[in-house]
């Protein structure tokens, strides 16, 4: 199933989302009590419909980021092509790091660039959603059962500082340097393939699959899991293709991944 995030009449809520003559659209609903999104997903399945609402097209939705992690764990350097192209060696072990869930951005939002940052850059991705509690997983194991779908992120960067400060916890971690949405899926199969690709301002960025991961989800699991217990609606991202470049303000990006709909966010300069 798909489903997202959204507000109808000032209410959180989580609907299905189908495909309709080209389009998405939202269709079922269920308010949205933070603690319990299993519970809702569960009514989904079944008869649930709301008195007050029956469908709507997704992109005339308020919406959310369709998941609200306890952390959000990112893999640098995952793709050879983008190892390359910073002039980094491909690493022997994934690469991980943290963004805060106060990072987390709607699609549609607008990711503030700060007066800090000299360059800031888009890094489209597909994220994969956590469906229940993962500890010292084994790459034998039968990881897809913890795995609820997946859905698509834009990694923004602070480049210069990502540099400068030696860790990247600033230069990853600016508010609204999350964008997440617009729904998840798990109707689509990484392992088989799935195209990544970025347009900034309706120009192609970035275009790279998901079968050129360095470190397959599996492996990426098994050694995340050796040190942190991932948790139902933790977010991983699986790091960029080549392509990356730095942003303006006024700048639209979209990342695009087949079956996951699109990401679409503005970019402006925050005030000081
Ligand atoms: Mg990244």
């Amino acid at each position: 199933m798909k489903y997202c995030r959204f507000v109808v009449e000032e209410q959180v809520c989580y609907g299905t989302v189908e495909e309709r003559e080209g389009e998405w659209w939202i269709k079922g609903l269920a308010p949205a009590p933070e603690e319990d999104l299993a519970f809702h997903l569960a009514h989904l399945r079944g008869a649930a419909r709301s008195v007050y609402f029956d469908s709507m097209p997704l992109s005339a939705a308020t919406l959310l980021p369709p998941v609200t992690p306890s952390k959000i764990v990112c893999v640098g350097r995952n793709y050879r092509d983008h190892a390359k192209e910073l002039g980094n060696e491909v690493p022997a072990e994934p690469l991980l790091f943290f963004k805060p869930p106060s990072s987390l951005l709607a699609p549609g939002g607008v990711v503030q660039m700060p007066p800090a940052a000299a360059r800031v850059d888009f890094e489209g991705e597909l994220a994969l959603v956590i469906g229940r509690r993962a500890s010292k997983l084994k790459a034998d194991a039968d990881w897809r059962s913890y795995v609820r779908g997946y859905t698509v992120a834009n990694d923004v960067t602070a480049r210069d500082l990502q540099k400068k400060d030696g860790q990247w916890t600033r230069a990853k971690g600016f508010d609204t340097f999350c964008p997440v949405g617009p729904f998840v899926s798990d109707e689509v199969d990484p392992e088989v393939g799935l195209t990544v690709e970025t347009r900034v301002n309706g120009e192609l960025r970035q275009h790279g699959s998901t079968t050129d991961f360095i470190f397959s989800i599996p492996a990426l699991l098994e050694y995340i899991t050796a040190a942190i217990t991932l948790e139902p609606g933790d977010l991983l991202l699986t790091g960029t293709p080549a392509g990356v470049g730095p942003l303006a303000a006024g700048d639209r990006v979209e990342v695009l991944i087949g079956g996951l709909g699109v990401l679409s966010n503005t970019f402006a300069q925050a005030a000081e």
